[in-house]
């Protein structure tokens, strides 16, 4: 059992990728470190350990990766996806560190694994981890304690205290008691306030409850609203999360990668007044499929319906629950409880309207509406080829965005503009910073692994001081 009334150089709170990038990175420079994890050992590693891929920069090919990924082409990408919302200094730091990485995760235990076929397009920018991010999580454990880092498991930090932007001490709850850890400098690492219903229902209303959470319900925001409530200052849209289509039928907690459908670019999604609401085509999935949980959200009773064909069942990754399947349009909507006519309606509709044009998933390819609205833009093929299936879909919610401002020492910036002392934030705590809106597969690791890695270096040298 870990000694908590030991002094600390370092405490890090949350033990998941950005927690175990500051651990390892501040006892390699030579700190006493701790992490205080909420979970319980089996549980450890946070939302990092349902991930598969990271995006980093890189000059070549490699063995795992397909080509170079420039750092203007990432810089482009990310511009793109948050229309600008995003602070370039932070935004480019994050790109450039980002190329250590493909050499620091596999030195810290990580391996790789070439990418497997879907519907993802980033065989070229991404580095997918074997084993996935439990994989990955367990091997920065394992390397944390060879070099000695100590973890306590079930340590939920509950309260900091922080005087004149120093931290002090934080208090948690720790081996069944009540406990008050020291140490010369603090990295939070805790995570968003996905988990935290009741919060997310002060932006959300009501439509909250009916949220599917992907990750783990320790992600509560409690070090998110202590670090603002000691005038850390604020950055990012209170509202803004990012959230997927899920199925329906996931646990409302911790389902992972697998209860994601992507399954929307290749048929109709109607909500359940069989009205469409979203072109299913817009653009590439990995490009668009962080915006489809909003969009589920802003339907009635939250819930949509992705309707497909035979032909569209290759074309995208297995869903981990069996489709609703019937021999026609208006049996599978009664199944789905959904208005037989109005669905055989919806889906006549699209067939009239879709265009000859050659089907390639690969590309933005010439299969399109003409005279649908809304539009789809491509891959509208009609939906004529049975069985059919139908899949419910719920907002999946990945990630909050409200974090605090830091600066590129990963320092929290309080509201007079100042950097806290020795109070350092990393991951999805502060990833506000630099996606403002919009998201790009696999770029929750690069902030958290790079300002992790920040983080870790930044405190223990502030406890070197
Ligand atoms: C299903 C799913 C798939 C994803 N896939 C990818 C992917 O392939 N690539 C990618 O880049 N991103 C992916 N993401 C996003 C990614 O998980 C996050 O961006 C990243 O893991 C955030 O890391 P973090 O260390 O900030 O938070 P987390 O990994 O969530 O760690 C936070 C930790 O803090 C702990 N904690 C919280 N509050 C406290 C407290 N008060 N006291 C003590 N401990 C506390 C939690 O228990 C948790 O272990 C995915 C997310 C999900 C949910």
């Amino acid at each position: 059992m870990v000694d908590l009334s030991a002094p600390f150089d370092v405490l890090v709170v949350g033990g998941g990728n950005a927690g175990l990038c500051a651990a390892i990175t501040a006892r390699r420079a030579g700190a006493r470190v701790l992490v205080l994890e909420s979970a319980i050992k089996d549980f450890r590693g946070g939302n990092s350990r349902h991930t598969r891929d990271i995006r980093y920069m890189h000059r070549a090919a490699t063995d795992f990766v397909t080509g170079a990924y420039t750092a203007q082409e990432f810089w482009e990408d990310l511009r793109q996806v948050t229309g600008g919302e995003t602070n370039e200094h932070l935004a480019r730091l994050t790109i450039q560190n980002s190329e250590e990485l493909g050499d620091w995760m596999p030195a810290n235990g990580v391996r790789w694994q070439k990418p497997l076929r879907g519907t993802l397009h980033l065989a070229k920018s991404n580095l997918f981890m074997l084993g996935g991010g439990k994989a990955m999580m367990n091997a920065y454990y394992e390397t944390a304690s060879k070099l000695g880092v100590e973890t306590a498991y079930e340590s939920e930090v509950s309260e900091l205290k922080i005087r004149d932007g120093e931290f002090v001490s934080a208090l948690a709850f720790c081996n069944g008691a009540s406990c008050e850890v020291n140490a010369k400098a603090i990295v939070v690492a805790a995570g968003g306030f996905e988990a935290n219903i009741p919060w997310l229902k002060e932006y959300w209303g009501d439509a909250a409850d009916n949220f599917i959470i992907r990750g783990t319900k320790h992600n509560q925001g409690r070090m998110l609203k202590e670090l603002l409530r000691h005038g850390g200052k604020p950055v990012g849209d209170p509202r803004g999360c990012h959230a997927v289509a899920l199925d329906a039928r996931a646990p409302k907690f911790d389902g992972g990668i697998v209860t994601r459908l992507d399954s929307v670019p290749f048929g109709i999604v109607v909500n359940k007044n069989v009205k469409r609401f979203y072109d299913e085509g817009e653009d590439f999935w990995p490009k668009r499929y962080a915006i489809w949980g909003k969009l589920i959200a802003q339907q009635p009773d939250q819930i949509a319906y992705s309707i497909v064909d035979a032909k569209a069942l290759p074309h995208f990754m297995p869903s981990v629950f069996p489709p609703v399947e019937a021999r026609s349009i208006a049996e599978l909507a009664s199944s789905l409880d959904l208005d037989p006519q109005a669905l055989t309606a919806a889906v006549d509709e699209l067939n009239r309207a879709a265009q000859p044009g050659t089907f390639d998933p690969g590309s933005l390819d010439s299969c399109r509406t003409e005279g649908l609205h809304p539009p789809k833009s491509h891959w509208a093929r009609p939906i004529d080829t049975p069985p059919y299936y139908g899949y419910p879909l719920r907002p999946g919610i990945t990630f909050t965005y409200l974090g605090v401002t830091v600066d590129e020492q990963a320092r929290v910036i309080m509201q007079d503009g100042r950097p806290a002392k020795n109070i350092f934030a990393a991951g999805e705590v502060m990833a506000g910073n630099i996606l403002g809106k919009g998201y790009l597969a696999g770029f929750g690791l690069t902030i958290g692994s790079v300002f992790g890695r920040i983080a870790g270096r930044g405190a223990a040298s502030r406890a070197a001081a």
